[in-house]
């Protein structure tokens, strides 16, 4: 068990999931999403290298469906880290509506402090 809940968690090399993103099918999935969804969908940032592509769907029994490119978004990392910790992943789902609610209360109290800087 991780004594540290402040350490990364570190996938496992047995991990179904990372053996998987190593695969060559994979490799050439998300190389064809990338020159397709060129832009960060949450951001419009141009994709970085490190891109993630992102599953709509979080069922692992389904991680591995790559029939349908329309479950995947490519996503740089902030906003790949911004939505699991809004929405959760395949082990635990949160409630997103009430955390986007508070970061939207957070966003206008910090406007609110900050009246000279505008968007
Ligand atoms: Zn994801």
């Amino acid at each position: 068990m991780n004594k540290n809940p402040r350490k990364k968690k570190v996938a496992k090399e047995t991990d179904p999931k990372v053996l998987f993103r190593r695969s060559k099918a994979w490799s050439n999935f998300r190389l064809k999403l990338r020159k397709k969804q060129k832009y960060d969908y949450v951001t419009g940032s141009p994709l970085a290298k490190n891109a993630n592509c992102h599953h709509l769907c979080e069922d692992p029994r389904q991680y591995e469906d790559i029939s349908d490119e329309e479950r995947f978004v490519m996503l740089n990392s902030t906003s790949h880290t911004v939505i699991h910790y809004l929405w959760g992943d395949g082990k635990r789902r949160y409630n997103w509506k009430e955390r986007l609610q508070k970061l939207k209360e957070l966003c206008e109290m910090m406007d609110a402090a900050n009246p000279e800087l505008k968007d």
